[in-house]
């Protein structure tokens, strides 16, 4: 069967710095893969090599059985999410979420149709007309994920997109992430360093440590059965 993202040999390097080396990850389609591990370990990295904002140093990336390591990050049929909301202050929500699509020429009932799906499942249609300075730390992050929402891709990336969040509106979205999960079907690659996140998110977790994948498993198998100490240590059981 052909996965929805294969990385191959992957490397990137920051001059003489190795941040990822060798890496290998394939991931299915429909499938919820979170990439976890200590700040510095390199999942940003992996994640802007998938969405193309890095260049790689060496090996592949394929997206629905497409080579798109030299793509364009808008050819590659991924939206994402990141930590910081990057909403653009001076337009309301509905502009915010309809802008891509405008400038890509797409038809105006098209759009329409998109932004109000979008807001329906994200529970944010009171708020279209509202601007980004008026909105809570939440419903930004509501919004962001509108915005790739919107652009009905087939992966979704997302990059610590809770953590700037409070404990309760954390776990508040972090459910409708999930649902939204559920209900879309799409492939998600979620970056976190949050254990929690993983544990609930996750079909497959991948543990990095200094830009290796140290163990890929289901949640069960990475809590009941970590390969080493360090997964023991990073996801705190016992061991
Ligand atoms: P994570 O997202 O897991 O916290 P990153 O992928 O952001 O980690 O960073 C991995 C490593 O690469 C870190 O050591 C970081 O300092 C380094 N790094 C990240 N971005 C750059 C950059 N633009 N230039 C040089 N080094 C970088
Ligand atoms: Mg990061």
């Amino acid at each position: 069967m052909q996965h929805s993202v294969s990385i191959r040999d992957l490397s990137l390097n920051f001059g003489s710095v190795k941040v990822l080396e060798t890496l290998n990850l394939d991931i299915e389609q429909g499938e919820f893969i979170v990439l976890l591990g200590p700040s510095g370990c390199g999942k940003s990295t992996l994640l802007n090599c998938i969405a193309g904002l890095l260049d790689v140093s060496a090996g592949q990336i394929f997206i629905g059985g497409k080579n798109v390591t030299w793509m364009e990050p808008k050819d590659r049929g991924i939206g994402m999410v990141f930590q910081s909301y990057a909403l653009y202050p001076q337009m309301t929500v509905e502009r915010n979420l309809s802008f891509g699509l405008r400038v890509s020429g797409m038809k105006k009932d098209e759009i329409e149709r998109r932004v109000a799906r979008a807001a329906e499942i994200l529970q944010i249609e009171p708020l279209l007309a509202r601007k980004p300075a008026n909105l809570s730390g939440g419903q930004r992050q509501r919004v962001a994920i509108g915005r790739a929402l919107v652009r009905d891709v087939d992966v979704f990336l997302f990059d610590e997109p809770l953590s700037n969040l409070d404990a309760k509106l954390r776990s508040d979205l972090r459910v409708e992430i999930k649902r939204l999960h559920q209900r879309l079907k799409n492939t998600m690659i979620y970056v976190t360093h949050d254990q929690i996140e993983a544990l609930t998110l996750a079909d497959r977790i991948a543990i990095m440590k200094n830009g290796v994948i140290q163990q890929l498993a289901d949640p069960h198998t990475i809590y009941n059965k970590p390969v080493n100490l360090y997964v023991a240590g990073f996801i705190g059981s016992p061991s």
